[in-house]
C-alpha cells in the first residue's frame, strides 16, 4: 500500500479534518488493462445460469426473509422458488439488505472460477484474501514446466527495444536454468526457486458472494495493480453471464461507498468518487454555516 505522501500532488490531512484548499496537481488516472490481451482467463467452473436462476436469489431471499418472518425457511424457500413471490420483489429485499450491509445473508451462495494464465505476481496477492474464500493453485513441486510461460507487462513491451530484450534475455535465462537443473537431477522443489515473478500459473478459486463483492471492491478499483484488476474485471463478466442482477454487486468499493476511501487518491485523480476528504470538507462547511445561523450539526472530532 503507498502512502499518501508517496504519491505526487496529495495533500495528507488527518481523518475527519477539513481538507486543505490549496489547488491540488492531478496525477493520471492508470491504464485500464483491459485494454491489453494479457493471456488470462477466468471461466466461471460452478454455478450456471440455471443453478443460479432456480436457486440463489430464492436462497439469499430465503435467508433475508427468515430474519422478518413467523414462516419456516423451507417455506419461504418453496413460495420463493415456485413463483408466489415475484422475483423482481426478492431482488428487492436483496438489494436493500446487501445495501444495509448484512452481509451473511449472502454468505449462502458460492461462485467457483477456474483462472489461468495469471502471473505468480498477481497469485500472490490474490491468495492474502482469507475470508470466505479456498483456493488450489498449480503446484511448482509436481509439474513440471517443460514450457513455462510468463507476463509481459505492457510497460515493459512498449519499452525501448533494448530494455524488452534485456527483459526478455532475463526470463527465458532463468527459465532455461530451470530447464538445466531439473535435467541435471534437482527436485523441481528446488530448480522453481529460479522462477521469476512474471512466471504463469493456474487457480481454483470458490468464494461465497460476500467475500467476492469485498474483494472486487478492492480489486476493481484503480488503486489497484492492473493485472488482478483485469483478473476481476474478467471475474465479473462472468457472473454477469449468468446474473446481471448479483453481477451488479461488483464494483469498485467507492461505488456503494459513495466515496473514495483510498489515501493515494486525495488528488481525485480517479474520478468515480469524491474523496472522503471532500465529503467531509463539504460537511464541516455545511456545520459552519448552520452554526452561523444559530443552528449545531454534531461533527466528529478528527
Ligand atoms: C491496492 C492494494 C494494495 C495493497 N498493498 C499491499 C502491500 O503493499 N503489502 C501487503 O502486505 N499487502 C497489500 N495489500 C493486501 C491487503 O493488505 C490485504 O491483505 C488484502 O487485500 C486482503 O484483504 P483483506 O484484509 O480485506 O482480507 P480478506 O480475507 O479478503 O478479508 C475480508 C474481511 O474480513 C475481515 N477479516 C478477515 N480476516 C480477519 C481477521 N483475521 N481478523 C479480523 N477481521 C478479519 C476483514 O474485515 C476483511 O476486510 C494490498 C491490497 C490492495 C487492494
Amino acid at each position: 500500500m503507498s502512502d499518501a505522501s508517496d504519491v505526487p500532488g496529495t495533500v495528507s490531512t488527518p481523518a475527519g479534518s477539513a481538507p486543505a484548499t490549496a489547488p491540488r496537481e492531478r496525477s493520471g488516472i492508470p491504464k485500464n488493462p483491459g485494454r491489453h490481451e494479457l493471456g488470462m482467463r477466468a471461466t466461471l467452473l460452478f454455478p450456471d445460469r440455471d443453478i443460479v436462476d432456480r436457486y440463489y436469489v430464492p436462497l439469499i431471499y430465503t435467508a433475508c426473509r427468515t430474519c422478518y418472518s413467523e414462516l419456516d425457511p423451507d417455506e419461504i424457500m418453496a413460495r420463493a422458488t415456485d413463483g408466489r413471490v415475484d422475483p423482481a420483489k426478492q431482488r428487492e429485499l436483496i438489494s436493500r439488505v446487501v445495501e444495509s450491509g448484512h452481509g451473511s445473508t449472502i454468505e449462502h451462495v458460492v461462485f467457483t472460477f477456474g483462472i489461468s494464465g495469471v502471473s505468480r505476481t498477481l497469485s500472490h496477492q490474490l491468495v492474502r484474501h482469507r475470508a470466505g474464500v479456498a483456493f488450489d493453485q498449480q503446484s511448482q513441486r509436481y509439474v513440471k514446466f517443460r514450457g513455462a510461460s510468463t507476463m509481459l507487462p505492457a510497460t515493459i513491451a512498449e519499452a525501448g527495444a533494448d530494455m524488452r530484450a534485456r527483459f526478455l534475455d532475463q526470463v527465458d535465462g532463468a527459465l532455461g536454468l530451470y530447464g538445466d537443473l531439473v535435467e541435471a537431477g534437482i527436485p523441481g522443489e528446488d530448480a522453481r526457486f529460479v522462477f521469476p515473478n512474471a512466471t504463469r500459473t493456474n487457480l481454483v478459486m470458490t468464494t461465497n458472494l460476500r467475500a467476492l463483492i469485498h474483494m472486487s471492491g478492492l480489486r476493481l478499483c484503480t488503486m489497484a495493480q492492473w493485472e488482478i484488476r483485469r483478473l476481476f474485471q474478467l471475474i465479473r463478466h462472468e457472473v454477469f453471464g449468468v446474473s446481471p442482477f448479483l453481477g451488479s454487486f461488483l464494483a469498485p468499493k467507492c461505488v456503494p461507498l459513495g466515496y473514495c476511501d483510498e489515501s493515494g487518491n486525495r488528488d481525485e485523480h480517479c474520478p468515480i468518487r469524491p474523496h472522503k476528504d471532500t465529503v467531509l470538507g463539504a460537511w464541516a462547511e455545511k456545520a459552519r454555516a448552520a452554526k452561523a445561523s444559530g443552528r449545531d450539526i454534531p461533527v466528529a472530532e478528527g
